[in-house]
């Protein structure tokens, strides 16, 4: 039977796209040689994180204090995790790679989220014994289709050879968008709304976990897990992400 291609699904029709047609820009879809790649000025238009930044919560360092320095603002409120690092700072740019993933549904910004992850979160990656992502409640699950935090878990696995589950930190209720919503009102928001899943805490104890998502803007959401899976005896809780947002308080995601 021949399928009509409006009928296909759209991630088949695109799939189907890409071999007949040249790889664009993820940014700004000019033509680039590598699929799943940005153009050199889209590429230097991120805001790339890299060392020297804070151990504790990954944010920049305007020069080099050494291995280990943390921030003022770690020391002064330090948070749920031990380690942090995400690969750029969320902004115009790197903003269309979070969009395409989560909302255009586009596996390739993805792709390439997962790979600079990978570099900005290579020590964390090193000793982490397993890759959790931060779950979505079930009925968002649905109505987007899928879990992008999941997705960037699993791309993270393949590439660092780390193993990753989704079937052991769950979120157990809807919470309200966390968009607007400044850091006290956050917290309050995700309080209670993460646990280990049943049967799962004898996994978690001892070892070392690596959460995942893809934007950190409070941190409220990431701590809250952190402080779950620390009840349920892990040892050490890091938190990559693909973009940091850092001043949560003037920027709507
Ligand atoms: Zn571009």
């Amino acid at each position: 039977m021949v399928v009509p291609f409006n009928l296909l699904p759209s991630r088949a029709w695109r799939g189907f796209l890409d071999i007949v047609t040249p790889s664009q820009c993820l940014g700004c879809n000019v033509a680039v040689r590598e699929p799943a790649s940005l153009c050199v000025p889209c590429w230097a238009g991120l805001q790339h994180l890299d060392d020297p930044v804070c151990d504790m919560l990954g944010t920049p360092f305007a020069y080099d204090q050494g291995p280990g320095m943390l921030s003022a603002a770690a020391l002064a409120d330090p948070p749920e995790w031990d380690r942090a690092r995400a690969a750029v700072i969320f902004d115009d740019a790197s903003r269309k790679l979070v969009h395409a993933l989560k909302y255009e549904d586009r596996q390739e910004a993805g792709f390439l989220m997962a790979r600079m992850m990978t570099r900005a979160g290579r020590q964390l990656l090193a000793e982490a014994d397993v890759i959790l992502p931060v779950p979505l409640y079930r009925w968002r699950l649905w109505r987007r289709r899928f879990n992008q935090s999941a997705f960037l878990a699993q791309r993270l696995s393949r590439l660092s050879s780390r193993a990753w589950r989704a079937d052991v930190l769950l979120r157990q209720r809807r919470t309200r968008s966390q968009v607007g919503l400044d850091l006290s009102e956050r917290r309050r928001n995700v309080r209670g709304a993460f646990v280990i899943a049943e049967g799962m805490a004898a996994f978690v104890a001892g070892k070392s976990v690596m959460l995942v998502d893809d934007v950190r803007t409070t941190g409220a959401t990431a701590e809250a897990c952190a402080l779950v899976l620390k009840k349920a005896g892990a040892a050490k809780v890091s938190l990559l992400t693909f973009a940091l947002v850092p001043a949560p308080a003037k920027i709507h995601i």
